[in-house]
């Protein structure tokens, strides 16, 4: 079999950029020169590196380390050349090895003047910008410089692990004991029972096992602590579309961010596996690569990033005016301002089994996509909204037959006449009223029969394929209750029904916004929520200004 090239080959020339001496010349008031004796390490693997480097005279050899500590060269930089990685943008620990071959000069770009750089040098930023994101590429194929995950393959563990470093777009390697040697020599000398996998070697030397993710995220620097003293003008939780869209609007337009994630960037549409109504992408998106997109772009612009922290609870400082964050972890975030976009969950039924089959078989939204894959085929849908409604309508094209399973008597007390009515003309589609699904049946993630309930008695068993879910959405409120109002079902209720002069965004709290999916009356797409995150920035500077005001009129000079 072919193995595929590597993105190193395909594109390096973009990847290792050479940037002219005049475009050096415009970068140095960035920066400063540094020099670095032969054999001096520039960066190391795990450690909190100096910034972004431009090499002006010498050579700098970068290497890549494996989980058996050997290492590999990637690339051997000479002047002109540029030393970095995304890592360097947050201010994180390096991925690779740097040493000096010989005597080296470099122009030495701290994070916080990269940002600086990124704004004033648009042309040559977006050289280096490319640079940057294809170099993590690189890194995720090989998963060097991240840490070692050590377990058995389709363990549950190891797949929560994996995932959610793939979910936040950083390298790893995985080494399976049963076929491994290497695997079996590390948990020989860290004496690790076999009970006790999986177990986690960081590029550090620490050994976790079986850690949860914000231990994980900690050892390997993905997060760091926030700064007690400091006060951010606004402090987003969530970094799905929503609050991604504030960062990059708020720290484009000079205001102070910290966004907050208690799992990964990109929060549901980063989950979704084709997005194909987002504006400009005809051909479709994957979730994460225009979620990983944005995510750098707010760091591009200074957003800092605080993911996996979870926010427990909202409190004002009263007399400052400030809020302060109470994060799981017992820190605490300062902000001037709030903008909730923590979004929501899709509502899971509760059969045995479902995650098994959520990968391939159960689905949470109807796209084009999916019609695709229930062409000519049984499927089951339940639900009794107008969202299970469209999808009903919309996948009867495209399937055989389609079972819509509701739990009431009923369509008619909870979807629109006009699907109900579209639903009946549809031959294709049988509606079975006062059931429950009850059971899934299956292998190897792969659905092949579901059984539902009947009220009047009795089971029902049909072999299938696919299962839609739509049966409404959670909003991650929990942890406002009492501090916002909520609406019945737990929304953040903003605009007027907030309280009166309340703008569209605004909540029953003056300098607390809700935005996307957690906002109660929100369409709930990417794009609604990209708008919406756009839209509350304006309102945040009408905000902060109005607090400068009230300030400086307090406390006159
Ligand atoms: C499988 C699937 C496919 C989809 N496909 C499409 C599509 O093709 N087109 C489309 O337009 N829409 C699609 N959607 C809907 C779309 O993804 C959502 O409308 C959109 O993601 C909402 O964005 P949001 O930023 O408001 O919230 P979310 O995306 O839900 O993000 C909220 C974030 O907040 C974080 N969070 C929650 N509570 C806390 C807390 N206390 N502290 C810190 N962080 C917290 C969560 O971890 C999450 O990352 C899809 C949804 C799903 C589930």
């Amino acid at each position: 079999m072919a193995i595929a090239p590597s993105i190193i080959d395909t594109r390096r020339h973009q990847m290792f950029p050479t940037l002219e001496p005049a475009e050096i010349a415009r970068l140095r008031r960035f920066g400063q020169v540094r020099t670095f004796a032969k054999g001096d390490a520039l960066a190391r693997v795990g450690e909190v590196g100096h910034g972004l480097s431009v090499i002006l005279s010498g050579r700098v050899e970068i290497t890549q380390r494996h989980q058996s500590r050997q290492s590999t060269p990637i690339v051997t930089h000479g002047p002109g050349a540029l030393m970095g990685e995304l890592a360097q943008l947050a201010g994180r620990p390096a991925l690779v090895d740097a040493r000096a071959q010989d005597t080296v000069e470099a122009l030495v770009i701290p994070p916080e003047r990269v940002r600086a750089m990124f704004v004033a040098e648009a042309e040559v930023g977006e050289r280096i910008m490319r640079a940057l994101i294809l170099r993590r590429v690189g890194l995720l194929e090989t998963g060097a410089g991240g840490p070692v995950i050590v377990g058995r393959t389709g363990d549950g563990d190891v797949l929560r692990l994996e995932g959610f470093l793939a979910r936040n777009g950083h390298p790893r390697q995985r080494l399976d004991p049963e076929t491994d040697a290497e695997a079996r020599a590390l948990i020989e000398r860290f004496h690790v029972d076999p009970g006790q996998l999986p177990i986690v070697l960081c590029p550090n030397g620490q050994l976790l096992r079986n850690p949860g993710e914000t231990e994980l995220a900690r050892c390997i620097g993905m997060v760091g602590p926030i700064d007690p003293d400091r006060v951010y003008d606004v402090a987003i939780v969530g970094a799905g579309p929503a609050g991604l869209a504030t960062a990059v609007y708020a720290a484009s337009e000079g205001l102070s961010v910290l966004v907050l994630d208690c799992r990964a960037f990109g929060g549901q549409a980063g989950a979704s596996a084709r997005i194909e109504n987002y504006l400009g992408f005809p051909t479709g998106i994957t979730g994460m690569a225009l979620m990983a997109r944005a995510y750098n772009q707010a760091q591009k612009f200074g957003a800092e990033m605080a993911i996996p922290d979870e926010a427990v609870a909202l409190a004002g400082v009263a007399a400052s005016g400030e809020f302060a964050l109470r994060l799981f972890n017992a820190e605490r975030a300062r902000a001037r301002s709030i903008v909730v976009a923590s979004g929501a969950r899709y509502r899971r039924l509760n059969v045995p089994q479902l995650e098994d089959f959520e990968a391939t078989s159960v689905h949470y939204w109807a796209s084009p996509l999916e019609a695709k894959l229930v062409a000519g085929q049984d499927i089951a849908l339940v639900g009794a909204g107008n969202s299970a409604g469209q999808a009903t309508v919309y996948l009867a094209n495209q399937a055989a037959k389609v079972w819509l399973i509701v739990r009431g008597k009923s369509l008619e007390a909870s979807m629109s006449r006009y699907l109900v009515d579209r639903i009946r003309g549809l031959e294709n589609v049988t509606l079975v009223t006062e059931a429950e699904v009850s059971g899934l049946e299956g292998s190897n993630g792969t659905l092949e029969a579901v059984r539902w309930r009947l009220a009047a008695g009795g089971e029902i068993r049909r072999q299938m394929r696919h299962l839609f879910l739509f049966i409404g959405a959670e909003p991650n409120s929990n942890w406002l209750a009492g501090a916002l109002k909520l609406d019945a079902k737990g929304f953040i209720v903003t605009g007027r029904e907030a309280g009166s002069a309340r703008q569209l965004l605004e909540t029953s709290r003056d300098g607390v916004f809700a935005i996307g999916d957690v906002r109660a009356g929100s369409i709930k797409r990417v794009a609604a929520a990209v708008g919406e995150g756009a839209q509350v920035v304006a309102m945040l500077h009408t905000y902060l200004a109005a607090s400068d005001r009230q300030g400086s009129a307090q406390h006159p000079h």
